[in-house]
Formats: structure tokens, C-alpha cells, sequence
């Protein structure tokens, strides 16, 4: 599954960084394409850094 780090933690899409469980993380499947997972942890959705799609490359706040 893509956006899955090594330890299974899924991965911000903005970061990069690995999203904790007990974070008030996001995720929804990309608006474009609808075959990406987009994740986004606490901190992204708070300073409303922008996403990219792996897939088709969309970007979105
Ligand atoms: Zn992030
Ligand atoms: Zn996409």
C-alpha cells in the first residue's frame, strides 16, 4: 500500500514524517485521481502546508 513507512506508521504526504496513532492526523483519497491515500498529520493541517499526489501529481492545500 503506498504512503505505509517501514515500522507499518502511515506517512504525511507533506512531511514525510511518520503519523502516530494518537495524532489528530487526516486522510483522504486524493480529489483528482482517487487512487492515492492522502495523509496529513497534526502539524500540516495546522500550519495548512500544501499535499501532492504521488499518482497523478495534484497538489492542494
Ligand atoms: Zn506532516
Ligand atoms: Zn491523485
Amino acid at each position: 500500500m503506498v504512503g505505509l513507512a517501514q515500522r507499518g506508521l502511515p506517512v504525511c504526504t507533506s512531511c514525510h514524517k511518520p503519523i502516530s496513532p494518537n495524532e489528530k492526523f487526516t486522510r483522504f483519497i486524493c480529489p483528482d485521481c482517487g487512487k492515492v491515500t492522502i495523509w496529513r498529520c497534526e502539524k500540516c493541517r495546522v500550519f495548512v502546508r500544501t499535499y501532492k499526489c504521488e499518482n497523478c501529481g495534484f497538489e492542494g492545500p
